[in-house]
C-alpha cells in the first residue's frame, strides 16, 4: 500500500509533511521518509519505523525548503531493507530529484531487465527507482517534464500514484485507471497532494479535488497546472480502499469512506438479518460497518471487544504463530456484554481466517451463546497484484472453501459476506469503474495468466490538455 504526500508552500514544508504523513500512518508502518529542497540543496531523512519514531524536532528543522515530498511504506514488493525506504532521491543533469510511489507495477521485471541491459545500475529493489530512471531517461531526450512523464506512463503497467520533486517543483500523477487514490488540497500559503484527504484535514487545508486518472499535475504558487496524459475507457478504483484500507474520514473519488462502510452495514442486515442481543464491531476496522448494521436492524450497538491501541496491525507479524498470539494481545472481550448473549460480530474482511477464528474463540470463551459473523467484503478468492498485501491463493481461506466450510473453520454460528452487487451499490461507483480482482479473480489489466477484462487506455500525450487551475477564491 503506502501513503504519499507532496507540498509546495511559501514557508518550510518539513513540519506540514510530517503532520500529513502522521495522518497517513495507517497506509504504511514499516518506514517513513521526507525529502525537501530549499533552492540549492536537497535534504532528506528516512528510516524504518513509525512516523513519530523516525522524526524529531531537530531532524525536521534540518529539512529546509518550501518544496518537499514524503512517504510511509507498507512493502508489497521489494525487501524490507534500508535502501528501499522512500522517497528515492538522485541528481540528474544538475537537477535534484525525489520520487515516492504508492502502488505496484506488474511489468516491473521486464522494465528492470530492459534498463539493466542498457547498463543501468539499480541501488534498490523498489518499483520507485525504476519509475525515477524511466523519467530521467526520457527527460534526457526531451528536456521536458510533461513529455518525460507522458512517455514514462506509456511504459508503466499496474497501479501507481506518484509524487516527484524536481528542484522546487512538486509534480504528481496517477495511473490511467485511478487504482490508488490521490487528491489535491490547498494549504494556507500553498498547495499539496496526498493519498487521502485526511492529510489535507491534518494541515487545516481545504480539499480541492482528486487527481484525475491519467492526469499529471504540477503544484505552483498560484494554482495547479494540469496535463491530461492518458485516458482510459473505464477506471478501476480499488474496492479494498473503501472496505478496509483508507481511513473512514477520508473522501476518495467523491465518496466518504465512512458512509460507504455504513451502507455496507445496511446491506449486510438486509441480506442476512438475524435475531440477536447485540451488534458489535471488530475494532477498529469493522466499526462503521457495525454502526450501519445496528442502524438498519434496530439491534443495539455494544462493543464486545476492546482494542489495545498501542499494538501494530496483526498482519505485520512474521509467522502464523506470532499473528495468532498477537490477536489475543490486541483485543480483549468485555465479558459483561457477552455472557449468555447472542452476538452479531462485524468485521471488514476475512483474509486468512486467523483473526475471525481467534475472535470467535475469545467471545465464546467470554460467554457468548451465539456468534453470527457478518463481513463487509465478499469472500476474498484471489491475490492482489496492484498494491494491497493480499497473500497467495493458497493462504486465502475462501479460495477453496465455500461459505459453510469457512463458517465451521472459524467456529461461528453463522457467516455472511456482503454480495459483490451490494458492495458496488454501497460504494456508489459503477462496476466497470472498480477493480474487483481479489473477489472475482478477473483483473482490469493483463497480469500473467490471470483472467482479465482490460480497460482501453488512450494516450493523449501528443496533445496535452494543459491548463492552470487557480483556486485563490477558496
Ligand atoms: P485474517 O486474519 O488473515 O483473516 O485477516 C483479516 C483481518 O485483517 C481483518 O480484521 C482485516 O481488518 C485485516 N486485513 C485485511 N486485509 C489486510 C491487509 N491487506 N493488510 C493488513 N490487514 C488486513
Amino acid at each position: 500500500m503506502c501513503g504519499i504526500v507532496g507540498i509546495v508552500d511559501s514557508g518550510d514544508v518539513s513540519f506540514p509533511l510530517y503532520y500529513a504523513l502522521y495522518a497517513l500512518q495507517h497506509r504504511g508502518q514499516e518506514s517513513a521518509g521526507i525529502a525537501t529542497y530549499d533552492g540549492q540543496t536537497l535534504y532528506k531523512y528516512k528510516s524504518q519505523g513509525l512516523v513519530a519514531d523516525v522524526f524529531d524536532k531537530e531532524i525536521l528543522c534540518g529539512l529546509k525548503g518550501g518544496a518537499g515530498i514524503g512517504h510511509v511504506r507498507y512493502p508489497t514488493t521489494g525487501e524490507k531493507i534500508p535502501e528501499n525506504i522512500q522517497p528515492f532521491t538522485f541528481t540528474f543533469r544538475g537537477r535534484k530529484v525525489a520520487v515516492a510511489h504508492n502502488g505496484n507495477l506488474v511489468n516491473i521485471v521486464n522494465l528492470r531487465e530492459e534498463y539493466e541491459k542498457r547498463g543501468q545500475i539499480f541501488c534498490t529493489t523498489t518499483d520507485t527507482e525504476v519509475i525515477g530512471n524511466i523519467i530521467a531517461d526520457e527527460y534526457r531526450v526531451s528536456l521536458n517534464v510533461v513529455e518525460a512523464v507522458g512517455m514514462c506512463m506509456r511504459r508503466l503497467q499496474g497501479s501507481y500514484s506518484v509524487v516527484m520533486m524536481l528542484d522546487d517543483e512538486v509534480w504528481a500523477f496517477r495511473d490511467p485507471l485511478g487504482i490508488r487514490p490521490l487528491c489535491i488540497g490547498r494549504t494556507e500559503c500553498g498547495y499539496m497532494v496526498a493519498s487521502e484527504s485526511v492529510a489535507i484535514d491534518a494541515l487545516g487545508g481545504s480539499f480541492i479535488r482528486d487527481v484525475r486518472p491519467g492526469e499529471l499535475v504540477c503544484l505552483k504558487g498560484n494554482g495547479i497546472e494540469s496535463h491530461q496524459i492518458a485516458e482510459a475507457s473505464h477506471r478501476a478504483h480499488c474496492i479494498f480502499e473503501y472496505v478496509y484500507f483508507a481511513r473512514p474520514d477520508s473522501v476518495i473519488d467523491g465518496r466518504l469512506v465512512y458512509d460507504v462502510r455504513r451502507n455496507i452495514g445496511h446491506s449486510l442486515c438486509e441480506e442476512a438479518p438475524v435475531e440477536a442481543d447485540l451488534v458489535s464491531p471488530v475494532p477498529d476496522s469493522g466499526m462503521a460497518h457495525a454502526a450501519g448494521y445496528a442502524e438498519e436492524s434496530g439491534i443495539r450497538y455494544r462493543e464486545a471487544l476492546i482494542k489495545n491501541r498501542y499494538m501494530g496491525r496483526t498482519f505485520i507479524m512474521p509467522t502464523q504463530e506470532a499473528r495468532e498470539a498477537a490477536v489475543r494481545m490486541k483485543l480483549n472481550p468485555v465479558r459483561g456484554h457477552l455472557k449468555d448473549r447472542s452476538l452479531i460480530l462485524i468485521d471488514d474482511s476475512i483474509v486468512r481466517g486467523t483473526t475471525s477464528r481467534r475472535l470467535v474463540n475469545i467471545v465464546r470463551d467470554a460467554g457468548a451463546r451465539e456468534v453470527h459473523m457478518r463481513i463487509g467484503s465478499p469472500a476474498i478468492k484471489a491475490p492482489c497484484y496492484l498494491g494491497v498485501d493480499m497473500p497467495t491463493r493458497g493462504e486465502l481461506i475462501a479460495s477453496d472453501l465455500d461459505n459453510g466450510e469457512v463458517c465451521s473453520s472459524i467456529g461461528a454460528t453463522s457467516l455472511h459476506h456482503i454480495s459483490i452487487g451490494a458492495l458496488i451499490r454501497a460504494i456508489g461507483i459503477p462496476k466497470e469503474d472498480l477493480c474487483t480482482g481479489c473477489l472475482t479473480g478477473e483483473y482490469p489489466l493483463a497480469i500473467g495468466s490471470e483472467r482479465c477484462c482490460p480497460r482501453e487506455v488512450t494516450c493523449v500525450a501528443k496533445h496535452y490538455q494543459a491548463g492552470l487551475e487557480s483556486f485563490s477564491g477558496e
